[in-house]
């Protein structure tokens, strides 16, 4: 149990960011000295800022752990057809280890059909139906960042899931679904929540664990949340101040949940830890270092 990560009812994601770095860094040393140097490559497409800064973000954990990283920045208009070939380049890159691109991309380019084109043992994100397919049949040796980084967290916290509920708003597949099973495979009795559900606070008002993930600046209220809570904020929105937000009301959930994270400087963190870590099952994967089909608990 590593209780440091809570400090006065807020979730330090940077502090467990940090945790994960130093054993996969210890790891990346190990292997480097067996002649495998990990690489990682990020495909961006177009001139989206937040992407920019995401992708900046990822490349300079990876120096910090001693994973090679390579950004490939295409322009606004190219095509499928280009946007697959640069795809399937790396997918044979045979020093290449993992790939990633980021989202969103620009429209017309077909999110789900390129997202289809990585190869499965580079899928660092996880999004790959056959990674998400395994990660339901809780088998599959790479999992979504942002989901597999909070079930770290809630590790880390000591959080026994076993006859808790857990909610999760937002739906989407690379947060909010996967989220969901991962929470299931923890024990947690979930739910899950979207546009559609009705009287989300009295949901919210169950919940022992929830995990928010909807893009909706202050949706979660702190008087909804039960006290002794867990509140794991996904989202983020830049306010027109150029600050950023998350979708839980933060100072009001402060002290009431017995831990919340913040954005920044909560979830985000994690995920890119988790990056580095799912690189180095890539860089693994590719040498049969471990089995593509793994028994989990
Ligand atoms: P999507 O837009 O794909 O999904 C949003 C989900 O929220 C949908 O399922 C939607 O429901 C649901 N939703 C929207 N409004 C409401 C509402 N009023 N009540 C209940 N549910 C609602 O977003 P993502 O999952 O990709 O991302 C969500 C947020 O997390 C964004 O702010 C994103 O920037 C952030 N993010 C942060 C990451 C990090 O590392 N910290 C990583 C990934 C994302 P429906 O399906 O019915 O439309």
């Amino acid at each position: 149990m590593e209780h440091s990560i809570l400090v006065d009812g807020v979730i330090d994601g940077r502090q467990a960011a940090r945790i994960v770095r130093a054993r996969v860094k210890e790891e990346v040393t190990e292997l480097r000295a067996e002649g495998i140097h990990p690489r990682v490559a990020f495909v961006r497409v177009g001139e989206d800022a937040a992407s920019e800064t995401y992708v900046r973000a990822k490349a300079r954990a990876c120096g910090w752990v001693g994973v090679r990283s390579e950004h490939i920045h295409l322009p606004s208009n190219t095509t499928q057809q280009d946007l697959f070939a640069t795809i399937d380049r790396l997918n044979s890159d045979n020093d290449l280890d993992a790939l990633l691109v980021q989202l969103p991309l620009p429209d017309g380019l077909g999110g789900r059909q390129v997202l289809n084109r990585v190869a499965v043992d580079k899928d660092v994100d996880g999004f790959h139906p056959e990674n998400l397919g395994a990660l339901v049949a809780g088998c599959g040796p790479l999992e979504p960042c942002t989901p597999s980084g909070i079930m770290r967290l809630i590790e880390m916290l000591g959080v026994d899931l076993r006859g808790k509920r857990a909610l999760v708003v937002g739906r989407s597949v690379i947060v909010g679904r996967p989220m969901y099973n991962l929470l299931v495979r923890g024990h947690a009795t979930v739910m899950c929540a979207h546009r559609h559900t009705p009287d989300l606070a009295s949901l919210v008002a169950q919940a022992d664990v929830v995990v928010v993930a909807t893009g909706v600046t202050g949706l979660i209220r702190g008087s909804w949340i039960k006290p002794g809570a867990y509140v794991f904020d996904v989202g983020i929105t830049r306010q027109a101040d150029g600050s950023l937000a998350g979708d839980v009301c933060f100072d009001e959930a402060r002290g009431r949940a017995a831990g919340v994270t913040p954005v920044p400087g909560g979830i985000g963190p994690m995920t890119i830890a988790q990056l580095l870590s799912n690189t180095l099952t890539c860089a693994k994967l590719r040498r049969g270092l471990i089995e593509r089909t793994i028994h989990r608990a």
